[in-house]
């Protein structure tokens, strides 16, 4: 039986409803420590609980310790397959964080849960037993870091939490799964074409993510300068595009030496520098500006962190980009 590691990072998956008030909090114990039954048949498990965090308090920091952690099991206990519980709201980032920065190729899967331990319909120990049968499975070698729940698996790349509390939460726009999980098996039905990893050993920048909209103008790009600030990444309109006058702000922005990233916030296809228009993709691509290849703010904020702790270069971050 292969090696296993299963670490708790918190989140809905860990947490119990009050039966009183119906709010949903952290448990003293986590609910998942103790399940070996159902996962003994399947592989040899080990668990660590790394943190106890719902996920909007997880920041780069714990990612970084979470990849560390990661690693050091990898390479001093002979772990041949790691499944991460993590809360479901920032999910995404930290799956995308481990699989830019975690230079191995045993398999890493993220899961979590809709539904917290005691509600009717929890879906934590299901999602958390798909995620160990993904994990020893050979084919997931190579494949970068994936996202395991309600029996789809998806990469970390392009995965996102699409709804506020349906189960089928996680889906990955314009791709799709790559496999599926059902009760006689792992199914693969496509492979990533390529994965780069950036074995980063701190994360010390600061990244701000802004949306564009109708009207956008330059006062916020002002105000973000006033802050310790080391890049920007910019939501933008349809296939790259600015309001005149944010394209101003974004001017003022990389004139100060900050790199600007651009995505798209339609959850669909990539930005390019089609447009010829005042604040149009051409004339932010001469400006500078780094055009995203099809990663969502969240992710390419992630990518952004990760990246200036290797270079600030605007030529070498746009090709980063661009893998
Ligand atoms: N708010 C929760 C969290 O992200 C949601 C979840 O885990 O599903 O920790």
């Amino acid at each position: 039986m292969k090696k296993i590691l299963i670490i708790h990072t918190g989140g809905t998956i860990s947490m119990k409803e009050d039966e009183e008030t119906g709010a949903v909090r952290p448990d003293e114990t986590h609910p998942l420590h103790d399940v070996a039954p159902p996962l003994a048949s399947l592989a040899d498990i080990y668990v660590e609980e790394l943190f106890h965090l719902p996920s909007p308090h997880m920041t780069p920091q714990e990612m970084l310790q979470l990849r560390n952690r990661i690693e050091e099991k990898i390479a001093n206990e002979q772990i041949e397959g790691i499944v991460v519980t993590h809360g479901t709201d920032t999910l995404e980032e930290t799956a995308y964080f481990l699989d830019l920065t975690a230079r191995t190729d045993v398999p890493i899967v993220v899961t979590g849960a809709m539904r917290s331990s005691n509600e009717i319909g929890a879906d934590g120990l299901y999602n958390l037993i798909s995620s160990v049968k993904v994990a020893i499975s050979d084919e997931a070698r190579g494949k970068g870091v994936l996202v395991v729940l309600n029996d789809e698996i998806h990469t970390a790349k392009n995965v996102t939490k699409t709804h506020t509390s349906n189960i089928a939460t996680f889906q990955s726009p314009q791709y799709g799964p790559i496999g599926i999980v059902t009760k006689r098996g792992v199914f693969f039905h496509h492979a990533p074409t390529k994965r780069t990893t950036y074995p980063v050993q701190t994360i010390s920048k600061n990244v701000i993510l802004l949306k564009a909209y109708a009207g956008m103008d330059e006062a916020i790009f002002h105000a973000i300068q006033t802050l310790p600030l080391d890049g920007v990444v910019i939501e933008a309109l349809g296939q790259g595009n600015l309001p005149p006058r944010a394209a101003k702000g974004v001017r003022s922005l990389l004139d100060a030496g900050i790199p600007v990233v651009l995505v798209s916030r339609c959850f669909n296809g990539i930005v390019q520098d089609i447009y010829g228009y005042e604040g149009g993709g051409k004339q932010l691509k001469e400006m500078g500006v780094i055009f995203s290849n099809g990663l969502n703010g969240q992710k390419a904020r992630i990518k952004l962190l990760v990246a200036l702790e290797i270079t600030n270069n605007p030529q070498k971050l746009q090709e980063m980009f661009m893998e």
